[in-house]
């Protein structure tokens, strides 16, 4: 059973892979990241939350453990991947390209894991025999990455202004000026971490 009572993800970024890429929160931290994928439980939550999956698609995804805990690394080396790229990019400078050829590799498995079918007078890809595997998080995600990474809309990259944040989004206001991932999330996450902090020296 997927686990309702944990807080939800922050969509925030405009783009699933952006929202994807901030799960690992407070990346550049001092005192550390925090880790929101923690298990692939967590994952199928962040895949029906974006709406790639949908909440029965979700609870039929019960595979066996080892394969779930491969594919929770697996998504989580694609994010790493995806983030060394981006944050390479907004500080203008060129990707890594370690980062580059195992982007290139998940795209390509991923691409090859649709069916071309006829849906009435039109062809459509079809994601119908990846959507009932474990790994189908892995293909979906990294689908919808490839499709961002060589679009235009990643000319609109920006990264949240919060030091410790730094949480991606795509900034689609009409005069450029988006300097925030969520003024509300990110004030009161910063907020609870102070608060949280606060409370750890008490003890
Ligand atoms: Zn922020």
């Amino acid at each position: 059973m997927l686990n309702e009572a944990v807080k939800p993800f922050e969509m925030i970024a405009g783009d699933v892979s952006l929202d994807l890429v901030n799960t690992l929160d407070f990346r550049f931290r001092e005192s550390g990241a925090e880790e929101l994928l923690g298990s692939y439980d967590d994952l199928l939550r962040f895949m029906t939350q974006s709406g790639l999956l949908s909440g029965a698609e979700a609870q039929g995804l019960d595979g066996v453990d080892a394969e779930r805990g491969q594919v929770l690394e697996q998504v989580k080396e694609l994010r790493e991947a995806l983030a060394g790229v981006l944050y390479a990019g907004v500080g203008g400078e060129e990707a890594v390209a370690a980062h580059v050829s195992l982007l290139e590799g998940y795209f390509k498995q991923a691409s090859c894991r649709r069916r071309l079918m006829a849906r009435g007078s039109r062809l459509v890809w079809s994601w119908e025999e990846v959507r009932g595997t474990v790994a189908a998080p892995l293909w979906l995600l990294a689908q919808a990455a490839a499709d961002l990474m060589v679009s235009e809309r990643i000319g609109q990259l920006r990264t949240c202004s919060a030091d410790a944040c730094r949480w991606l989004f795509l900034d689609t206001s009409k005069n450029h000026s988006r300097r925030w991932c969520d003024m509300k999330v990110c004030g009161n996450r910063m907020k609870a971490r102070r608060f949280q902090a606060r409370q750890m020296t008490a003890k």
